[in-house]
């Protein structure tokens, strides 16, 4: 069966990791018979400079027409001064939204060779895997009633609204289970239910949402606790579901005990399991054409999509082993660079990948 893959590499070092991700995408599927199919398009900046828009008519039909989506970064200093409507990062928020990308997936995974890139003790977080579900187009971000409002006294009030309907609780519920049940089948469920009435709807659709997952185990903690937890001991967590706001910011500490940005992946899936695959980084214009970008978040991103989208566990696995061996090798980019290693550049790098993919197998 083929399976098409849009590829958007975007601004910045974007073509460059993006290019890497796809060498070792098409390494595997000649290897495998994967059976996968690439289409490139525009989008962000690089889209702006070509067409007047972030996210082109010709790139919505592209990823609506595709199984998944690879994306590189968008944004640089360049369109920095553009009206908002046509940013880049509109391109990005008008991809989202067009294919309901409403599960987040970051995965915060520290490998035991860059320990030292954390700011936590090596015990702490030494061999750490985690994943935090974010629930990503709903909550307080998007709530009406919002704004500012003037007050009959004159003084200014600012509000949110925070809700949560039970169908988008359950669809995060759903897609977190399935998602624990291909780890290690723990997922702990975070909210303010003991303050917040919203989640405490949250708690009590997780829990029914549980009976149809019987093999995972749910826990459920309060986000003060859960944030405290996860600089104290982080490796007590496998899966982590929450809701918008808390998922931004969970996963963001969770993101930084591993110290390195470079390394991490993303997914946004939809109910289809669709999904669009991107580096948690940002497009880099400081290093951008250097060819000194880490492309490992990308390749790892390639990684999660073969897992989420396409279920070939096999052909995930044996990216993650990859890089891995590559990393028990003394080469490092720049970015995970320690005294005593051989810096390579990010070619050099994803060339490593496919060498321990050969040598494994
Ligand atoms: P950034 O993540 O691009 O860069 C932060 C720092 O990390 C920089 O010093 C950069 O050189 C370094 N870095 C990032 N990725 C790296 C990699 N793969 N290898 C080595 N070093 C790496 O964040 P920023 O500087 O705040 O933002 C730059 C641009 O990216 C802005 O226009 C911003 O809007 C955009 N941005 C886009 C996304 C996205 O496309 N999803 C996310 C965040 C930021």
């Amino acid at each position: 069966m083929t399976q098409k893959i849009a590829v958007l590499p975007g601004d910045g070092i974007g073509p460059e990791i993006v290019a890497e991700a796809i060498k070792i995408l098409a390494y595997l599927n000649t290897d495998m018979d994967l059976g996968l199919e690439f289409e490139q398009g525009l989008i962000g900046g690089a889209a702006y400079d070509a067409t007047g828009t972030p996210f082109p008519e010709a790139t919505v039909a592209l990823v609506k027409n595709a199984d998944a989506i690879l994306l590189g970064a968008v944004g640089g200093y360049q369109w920095e001064s553009l009206d908002i409507a046509v940013r880049p990062e509109k391109g990005l928020l008008g991809l989202r939204s067009e294919l309901q990308l409403f599960s987040n997936l970051r995965p915060a995974i520290l490998y035991p060779q860059l320990v030292q890139a954390s700011t936590l003790k090596p015990e702490v977080v030494s061999g750490l895997d985690i994943m935090i579900v974010r629930e990503l187009t709903g909550g307080i971000y998007f709530g009406q009633p919002r704004g500012i409002k003037t007050l009959e006294n004159g003084e200014r009030q600012g509000y949110n609204t925070l809700v949560y309907s039970e169908t988008e609780i359950r669809r995060i519920g759903h897609s977190a289970f399935k998602i624990a049940q291909k780890r290690g089948k723990r997922l702990c469920s975070v909210d303010k239910a003991n303050v917040l009435e919203c989640t405490e709807l949250w708690r009590e659709v997780m829990s029914d949402v549980h009976k149809q997952y019987p093999d995972v185990a749910l826990t459920h903690m309060y986000v003060d606790n859960a944030s405290m937890q996860l600089v104290r001991e982080p490796k007590q967590f496998d899966v982590m579901v929450t809701t918008n706001m808390f998922g931004d910011i969970l996963s963001d500490t969770a993101a930084m005990l591993t110290g390195s940005i470079g390394m991490l992946p993303s997914a946004s899936l939809d109910a289809h399991g669709k999904g669009m695959y991107e580096p948690i980084h940002g497009s880099a214009p400081d290093i951008a054409g250097k060819g000194v970008a880490n492309p490992l978040a990308t390749i790892l991103s390639a990684a999660m999509m073969l897992r989420y989208t396409f279920d070939q566990a096999e052909a995930a696995d044996r990216i993650e082993l990859a890089v891995n061996d590559a990393l028990n090798s003394d080469i490092r980019t720049a970015d995970i660079y320690t005294e005593g290693m051989h810096k390579v550049s990010t070619s050099e790098m994803a060339d490593a990948v496919i060498k321990a993919l050969k040598v494994r197998g």
